[in-house]
């Protein structure tokens, strides 16, 4: 039989050792059920520190709190409030002391309560931060049960609460963004003479997705992404990037929200953005509006896309064989010339096959494939002249070794939209509610939340705040 204590030993600054016993263990026979700690135990123990060192915390505090910060004059007790704060190692209850105004203030108070005022919010930094971790994750209900499963709570965590808190941390990264720079570092700005030069330029793509509503249908989510392409210094960019998501109907601030995401990223005076689009007209114009004065390129892959599909309707439209050769390579022609960045002479070609499609019908009126191909031609036409101002120079670009298509967007949609907001659950979401989910999403995904804790609790985290304990 084994019998083990677990103690908490303060010690005072004169040395003097002050031992509270928070937990008792008793061990029969060693078996794999009775090895270690249990879960409960665990909980326990950690649920009983959590205790002792809030209650040493609050009562040292207590004692610098009868004289007024302000003037120094001794401030008269009236009472105590009972401040309920939850951690992610139990509720705790402190006595939360109420003094009379001090005559050095305005009269606009009877009383003060300091400890309400230091603690504003009832849930600890770390509380919501996990909170909003898992909740950014898996749904709310889920993230009730799994921190209730690992965590000394005593009461069941309600999913709704868990909601309240993450949107708190999402609204305090929305209000930074009130007074965040909103320029892109490519006009006036340059680095010090002396900065080593930045890195390649930094990818950005938009695209979206589509949630469905409490109101009403569904509506559409913006998700994007930004890759870097290539750092000097020889490491390797970090595939995944970085993502950015919200609802264009209430966001106020995309464009801030878009330069924060890049200047996390690293973003450096001189460097290049470069957004690619997929052409289609709704997110060329939002990107353009967004940011007129980045560069803008239609992705090749959604260029090439089109032509593949004209392969075999070229082909099947025309019998002869000669025929269906002749025109084939017209279609390779208008690929060669948008490969090399010349629109209008594509666009011209694409006429030009056009017309004799046209002509053909002539000979065979209502030829399902030649009026099938007629649309399709059509519409190609009308794509390239809508994106002609963003088609550059594919074949130099890829020689020079630069991306110019980027698949990478659409897995941020995938990756920032539909694993969270999944269409076959009946979760249904108000636009403000999916935008301020879709922040806190993407820093987790992101890897930095904490930052977003610390728009509320700058020292969050820090290292200089650890106050790491030395060895005993
Ligand atoms: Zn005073």
């Amino acid at each position: 039989m084994i019998r083990m204590a677990v103690q908490v030993v303060f010690i005072a600054e004169d040395g003097g050792r002050e031992v509270h016993e928070v937990a008792r263990l008793d061990r029969g026979d060693l078996a794999p059920e009775t090895l270690g700690l249990s879960l409960a135990e665990a909980k326990a123990i950690t649920g009983s520190l959590q205790h002792a060192l809030v209650d040493a915390q609050v009562a040292r505090w207590r004692e610098a709190q009868n004289v007024c910060p302000d003037c120094g004059g001794s401030r008269s007790l009236k009472g105590h409030h009972r401040l309920v704060y939850r951690t992610p190692f139990g509720t705790v209850r402190l006595a939360s002391p109420r003094f009379r105004a001090c005559s050095c203030q305005p009269r606009t108070h009877r009383s003060v309560s300091p400890l309400a005022a230091l603690l504003p919010e009832r849930a600890s930094p770390e509380l919501l931060y996990l909170e909003t971790k898992f909740a950014s994750l898996v749904s709310y209900g889920l993230t009730t049960r799994l921190l209730g499963e690992l965590l000394p709570v005593e009461r069941p965590i309600g999913a709704e609460r868990v909601r309240r808190h993450l949107f708190r941390v999402a609204r305090s990264h929305e209000a930074a963004l009130d007074t965040a720079p909103t320029s892109l570092p490519v006009d006036g700005v340059i680095d010090a003479d002396d900065a080593p030069p930045p890195d390649g330029p930094l990818f950005v793509g938009l695209d979206g997705g589509y949630v469905r509503g409490r109101e009403q249908g569904w509506f559409e989510v913006i998700a994007g992404k930004s890759v870097a392409s290539f750092h000097r210094d020889g490491r390797d960019p970090d595939p995944g990037g970085r993502c950015f998501a919200f609802v264009q109907t209430v966001d106020e601030r995309p464009r801030a929200r878009l330069v924060d995401t890049l200047r996390r990223q690293g973003l450096r005076p001189e460097q290049p953005v470069i957004f690619f689009s997929d052409g289609a007209e709704t997110l060329r114009r939002l990107q353009r509006n967004l940011v007129p004065e980045a560069e803008h390129v239609l992705d090749w892959f959604h260029v090439t896309m089109r032509l593949t599909v004209l392969g075999p309707m070229v082909k099947g439209a025309w019998s002869d064989p000669d025929t269906a050769a002749t025109k084939t390579a017209a279609l390779e022609r208008i690929k060669w010339l948008l490969w090399h960045g010349n629109p209008a002479e594509a666009i011209d070609a694409i006429e030009d096959l056009a017309d004799d499609v046209a002509a053909a019908l002539e000979d065979t009126p209502g030829a399902p494939a030649l009026e099938k191909l007629a649309t399709t031609l059509a519409e190609l036409a009308t794509y390239i002249t809508n994106n002609a101002g963003h088609i550059i120079d594919y074949g130099e670009r890829f020689r020079g070794g630069e991306r110019i298509s980027t698949g990478f967007v659409e897995s941020a949609v995938n990756q920032v939209i539909d694993k969270r907001f999944d269409k076959r659950q009946s979760m249904r979401w108000t636009p403000r509610g999916a935008h301020l989910l879709l922040q806190t999403r993407t820093r987790v995904l992101n890897g930095d939340l904490d930052d977003l804790i610390r728009c509320r609790y700058p020292a969050f985290r820090m290292p200089s705040v650890a106050e790491a304990a030395p060895g005993l």
